[in-house]
């Protein structure tokens, strides 16, 4: 088998996501056949670094032999039972764990398996809750601009990102939109203070004006990724956390992305010492091995939904594979390499490095501004004056593909170039990331 022939199979059954299929007529589609650390390999010998961690999902590497062996084990125990009415040792183990790593007052663990999914579940648990309450005029939410929570119909609803949500605005529920606090193009800390001031006056007013139909705010802290990493400070979390409660509205904090050590902290939200009522976590859960997800609320919030049978009180929310033991296990194994390898302080010292890399760029022509928090770093390139933004040309496809010949696998989003590295990846290997995709932006750009 070599990398022709496999991708000819894939061509004539498989469709592939977020992915015009015409594109492959002229863009190669790459199989992969193996992978270690930080590194993918094809079936011709070569190989790309994963410098977006395969859509930030992995965390300590590819073929890790930690994760490897627990699924190993976990396999020959028990490969899944139905979670109604049964549960497993996997299950238990990473809801404690869960609990004890996550800000106070997160006690409650609901497992479902992929992040869209967990948006889903806290949609729905928020507005039920305010619902089983008496409340049931709440059932709108509020988002913010440039969002992202997933494709899946509510999830979608609830983002903001024309490119996914536009076609199918027919089918979705419409949320209350806020402005984002994202900093782009402000080059002070005070200019930025006064943004994010002016973003939660805006928050306020929406909530005064909606409170009462609003069942949550749903946000992605820190940094909104799929938007085009757009960053903004902690002290956004921390106002808004006080106006949900002034207002009595859910706050919603989608750490599917931000979360287990993106940012620098385990959690985005421990930045602003906030507990949210109800986080989202997926992506990094597993170390990028198996789909789960799961959303975290408080106990307050669980005794409402606690009651006699007879009434529509319990939560009704299930997917076949809730709870999958294999997908639990590889979690728990994530979680333990955290512990083994000091793994934040690592990650502080690579996102030091990773800075140091970017910074003689932050001159280059064609960049408006290099941001970055923790091991999430991105490249916004600039328009030629006076030119509206075409996502037409596309850019970002053309510094992919130079990547693709120089052992780079980067993925820009528009005309943001990004990276999200492993944990495991080295510091040799992120020089070979910024200065090969620097050399792609030059090709694209010219
Ligand atoms: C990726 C992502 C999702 C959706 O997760 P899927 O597993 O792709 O459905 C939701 N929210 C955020 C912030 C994400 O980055």
């Amino acid at each position: 088998m070599n990398n022709q022939q496999l991708a000819q199979r894939d061509l004539k059954c498989l469709w592939h996501p977020c992915t015009q299929m015409k594109d492959h007529e002229s863009l190669p589609l790459i199989p992969i056949k193996n992978g270690r650390g930080a590194w993918l390999y094809d079936f011709d010998g070569h190989r790309y670094l994963d410098a977006i961690s395969s859509w930030w999902v992995n965390l300590f590497g590819h073929a890790n032999d930690h994760i490897n062996q627990r699924i190993n084990a976990q396999m020959q125990q028990l490969e899944h039972c139905i979670f109604a009415g049964y549960t497993h040792q996997p299950a238990v183990d990473l809801a404690e764990s869960l609990v004890a790593i996550t800000p106070p007052g997160l006690e409650r663990v609901f497992l479902a398996d992929n992040g869209s999914s967990a948006v889903e579940v806290a949609l729905k648990m928020s507005f039920h809750y305010w619902l089983n309450c008496g409340h049931g005029r709440k059932h709108r939410f509020v988002n913010l601009s440039n969002a992202y929570h997933g494709e899946t119909l509510g999830a979608l609803a609830v983002g903001d990102v024309p490119l996914y949500k536009n076609t199918y605005a027919p089918l979705l529920m419409e949320p209350i939109t806020a402005p984002s606090p994202d900093c782009f193009g402000l080059s002070t800390e005070d200019a930025c203070q006064a943004n994010v001031q002016d973003k939660l006056n805006a928050m306020q007013q929406i909530l005064e004006a909606h409170h009462d139909t609003v069942c949550a705010v749903i946000v992605e802290p820190l940094v909104q990724c799929a938007g085009g990493m757009r960053m903004y400070p902690p002290s956004y979390l921390t106002g808004l956390r006080d106006l949900c409660d002034e207002y009595q509205v859910h706050l919603i904090a989608d750490e599917i992305a931000v979360g287990f050590g993106r940012t620098g902290t385990l959690f985005a939200c421990e930045q602003a010492a906030i507990s949210p009522d109800f986080m989202c976590l997926s992506k990094g859960l597993t170390g990028g091995y198996l789909p789960l997800s799961a959303v975290l609320t408080g106990e307050n919030i669980y005794q409402a939904f606690y009651d006699d049978y007879t009434k529509l009180t319990a939560f009704l929310h299930s997917h076949s594979y809730t709870g999958n033991p294999l997908a639990c296990t590889a979690a728990l194994a994530t979680l333990e390499l955290f512990e083994k390898n000091d793994t934040l302080a690592a990650n502080r010292k690579l996102a030091e490095h990773l800075r140091n890399t970017l910074a003689p760029y932050k001159t280059h022509p064609n960049v408006a501004e290099i941001r970055q928090t923790g091991l999430i770093a991105a490249v916004e390139l600039q328009q030629a004056p006076g030119r509206p933004f075409d996502w037409r040309e596309r850019r970002g496809r053309r510094v992919y593909e130079y990547g693709l010949k120089h052992e780079l696998l980067i993925r820009p989003l528009g005309d943001v170039v990004y990276f999200m590295p492993p944990y495991v990846i080295t510091p040799d290997e992120i020089e070979h990331m910024v200065h090969t995709a620097f050399a792609g932006i030059n090709e694209a750009v010219r």
